[in-house]
């Protein structure tokens, strides 16, 4: 018998351990090929800018690190169901394995592509591996999904979390050929390069800093932006450079050595679980970036405000914890949590703008953006989504930036015009007195904005519109 080929086929999962299709692929054949297609297909989602970049990279490690185990990945454009079969034929593989998709528009071209297979007599594997638990396996006692996150979280944690596998041994390593991963890369995230350690590699070590540095501080650190606590692990995931089951089991392993700490693992853990949540949400429903989750508020009337929206996508609104995150998220291309809600609710509630138009702006912005997290957030904070923030719910920028950001170190990173301004107004220049604007050399409307939207009566009119719902 002549030697066999398995092909693998990667793509939210771009890494070698804990990758069962990739695992699969070497059991079942003596050579293994790896695929990455950048689709095309109209239904799926292009990543944003950001992301893009982040890809571009992921990809260029994967390869290498490929190589090492003997596997070639070869890079293509096209319809998920042509680039396959293409790369079948290339590689005369008799065996294809992936894992799994949530979205909709993804399951249905990989149910195209696995009928495909199917009729060329190829035999095909496909693996859960990219979330806690596939969402048709959590369910509420009467066999729906869950709509409330609480009791959804309660189910996860009963659920066996399979542990992670090792990576697969490798065969006679190959020279890597170094493959055309720039797929329309954005000529400005260049710029993101410093504040990121992109693949596999990557990845491990920002879980080992977290754990190490933020952890212990976690539960009461993660809403401070300044404070940084937080794992930053979300890029790494979006891709899979790291799987959630690994860090469920490293928190796991951790709170077993050091019973003491297994509180705050507990508290990170379940944030992470929000993650799956989303997935789940993305997997029950049609179209979660563009279809409000409750019904009552597709009849919503949103104002058609492009100044406002212009100033809000620039860090220009006159909030400067809002500002902040707005420039930290185009200079980095993250934002922290608490910020990330902070800006969302200006946006959907103070300034009535359709929460989709933010949605998109951070889906270009974010190395993080996904179809689950990004949408499922947004509507979180619209209050459109499932379990989500009450509509009375308005975010006080400056209250919240005076409880979050209380000596103003964000703020003073991230808007430096303001850097020289006390404590006392840092959150809110526009209030403060003249004589002390001219001593930290601000003149409003000139070196920083003046508010764009008045907050007492904005937070009226959005209680008044959501009401009418
Ligand atoms: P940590 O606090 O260290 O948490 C660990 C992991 O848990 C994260 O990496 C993430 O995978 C998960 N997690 C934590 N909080 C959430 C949450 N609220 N929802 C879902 N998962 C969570 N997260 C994304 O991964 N992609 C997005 O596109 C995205 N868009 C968002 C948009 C808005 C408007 C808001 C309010 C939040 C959004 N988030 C998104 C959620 C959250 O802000 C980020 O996951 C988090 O800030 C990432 O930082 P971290 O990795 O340091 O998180």
């Amino acid at each position: 018998m002549g030697e066999r080929t398995a092909l693998v086929w990667l793509r939210n999962d771009l890494r070698l351990a804990d990758n069962p299709a990739l695992h699969a692929a070497f059991d079942a054949a003596d050579r293994v090929a790896a695929l990455y297609v950048h689709q095309s297909d109209p239904d799926v989602r292009a990543p944003g800018g950001a992301a893009r970049w982040w890809l571009h990279h992921s990809l260029a490690d994967l390869n290498e690190e490929l190589a090492k185990l003997g596997v070639r990945l070869s890079v293509h454009t096209g319809s998920a169901l042509d680039t396959v079969r293409a790369a079948l034929k290339d590689s005369g593989a008799t065996s294809v394995f992936w894992n799994r998709r949530y979205g909709p528009a993804e399951a249905r071209t990989d149910l195209v592509v696995e009928n495909m297979l199917r009729a060329e007599g190829v035999d095909i594997g496909t693996f859960a591996a990219n979330v806690l638990a596939e969402p048709w396996t959590v369910k509420t006692g009467a066999g729906n999904p869950f709509s409330v996150y609480t009791p959804f979280w309660k189910a996860l944690k009963g659920q066996h979390i399979p542990t992670p596998l090792p990576a697969p041994k490798g065969r006679s390593p190959i020279k890597p050929i170094p493959v055309d991963t720039d797929y329309r890369q954005p000529r400005w995230a260049g710029k993101l390069t410093p504040y990121w350690h992109i693949g596999e590699a990557g990845a491990h070590e920002a879980l080992a800093v977290f754990i190490d540095g933020g952890l212990p501080d976690y539960p009461q650190g993660r809403d401070f932006p300044a404070r940084a606590v937080t794992s930053r692990l979300s890029p790494h995931l979006r891709f899979g450079e790291i799987s959630p089951r690994q860090i469920w089991h490293a928190g796991h392993g951790l709170a077993a050595r050091e019973p003491h700490r297994a509180e705050t693992v507990d508290k990170f853990l379940s944030e992470l679980a929000w993650r799956d949540f989303n997935y789940h949400q993305l997997y029950h429903r049609e179209d979660i970036a563009t279809v409000p989750m409750q019904g009552k508020y597709a009849t919503m009337t949103w104002r058609d405000a492009p100044g406002e929206l212009a100033a809000w996508q620039q860090g220009r609104t006159g909030f400067p914890i809002v500002d902040a995150g707005m420039r930290e998220m185009w200079a980095t291309g993250f934002m922290q949590n608490r910020v990330r809600m902070l800006t969302a609710s200006l946006l959907a509630k103070n300034l009535l703008i359709d929460w989709r138009r933010g949605e998109q702006w951070f889906w270009d912005c974010l190395v993080d953006a996904d179809d689950a997290n990004n949408p499922g957030n947004w509507q979180w904070v619209a209050g459109s989504g499932l379990d989500a923030s009450p509509y009375f719910r308005i975010f006080n920028p400056v209250t919240q930036g005076e409880r979050f950001d209380v000596e103003g170190a964000y703020v003073r990173q991230w808007v430096p015009e303001l850097a020289k301004l006390p404590d006392q107004w840092v959150q809110q220049p526009f209030a403060a007195p003249a004589d002390v604007l001219r001593q930290a050399g601000i003149v409003l409307g000139q070196t920083y904005p003046q508010p764009i939207v008045d907050l007492k009566t904005s937070r009226v009119r959005a209680l008044e519109v959501a009401r009418e719902l």
